[in-house]
């Protein structure tokens, strides 16, 4: 049930982190792994490793940004493997800061990766999948889409929109045959982190604080989030549609 013989996927902003977890993950329980980014050089890296591992794939050059990218990965996706099972809109970036330290080009750089680019990918797959009555799109939230948290006020409203879109897509595209699930991780060990740490004056005292709000005393790793989506991309989870999957360390459980 948890294979993903067989099946294709696409996985953006593979090229590092989360993403990179999850496309060598996908590829090591039998996908065919679309491994895209707009890093070129941390796509063919991910590519590497998992083709070393002996997983199968290919790396396209692809900015969640650009629609005529989109556009253009999408043809080359249907023209090579005839469909696409999975997509996962996982490309991401963050900033730290509340009201008053972001700008309204803050708010802006963040919404045309994590909210549009979702919106730019999922949109030239769509057709496909609605054609063929058969697909899976898995969108990486946070738990600032369940919970609101401090200083992330820019990234909160584009995670909450995420989980927005995910949920009305999931109602509008049930009876197409189409699945919509979001992930909702707490942190996790990526440069993604490393880059909001050095945004702090005291990284270490940040990173410690970091860690403490889990319960279970420490952030995760980008495997931990990658076995969910295996999870959400396999017939295993053929039952779950709509839903904010929570990966959080017990980070929201009191709340
Ligand atoms: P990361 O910075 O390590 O990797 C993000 C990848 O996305 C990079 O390879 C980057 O090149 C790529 N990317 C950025 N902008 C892009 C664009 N316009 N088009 C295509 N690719 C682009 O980050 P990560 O920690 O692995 O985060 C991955 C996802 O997980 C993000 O959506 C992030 O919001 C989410 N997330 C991360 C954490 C965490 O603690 N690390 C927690 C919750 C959610």
């Amino acid at each position: 049930m948890f294979r993903l013989d067989d099946k294709v996927i696409l996985v953006t902003g593979a090229g590092s982190g989360i993403g990179s977890a999850i496309a060598r993950a996908c590829a090591g329980v039998g996908a065919y792994v679309y491994v895209t980014d707009c890093d070129a050089a941390g796509g063919r890296t991910t590519l590497t490793n998992l083709s070393s591992a002996g997983g199968a794939g290919e790396f396209l050059s692809l900015d969640v940004r650009d629609e005529k990218q989109c556009e253009a990965a999408a043809a080359t996706v249907v023209e090579r493997s005839g469909r696409l099972d999975v997509l996962v809109n996982n490309a991401g970036i963050g900033h730290v800061g509340d009201m008053l330290h972001t700008t309204g080009a803050d708010l802006d750089r963040l919404y045309a990766v994590n909210v549009r680019g979702v919106f730019n990918v999922t949109r030239v797959f769509l057709p496909h999948m609605i054609h063929r009555r058969s697909g899976n799109v898995i969108n990486m939230a946070s738990i600032g889409a369940v919970v609101g948290v401090r200083d992330r006020l820019a990234y909160c409203a584009t995670k909450f929109a995420v989980a927005g879109l995910t949920r009305s897509m999931a109602l509008d595209h049930a009876g197409d045959g189409i699945r919509v699930n979001c992930v909702c991780p707490g942190r996790v060990e990526t440069p993604f982190v490393a880059a909001r740490l050095r945004e702090y004056a005291d990284p270490e005292k940040a990173r410690a604080e970091m860690s403490s709000t889990q319960a279970l005393g420490r952030m995760g790793r980008p495997e931990e989030i990658a076995a969910a989506v295996v999870y959400l991309a396999s017939d295993a989870s053929s039952f779950v549609t709509g839903t904010e999957f929570i990966i959080d360390g017990g980070w929201s459980a009191g709340k």
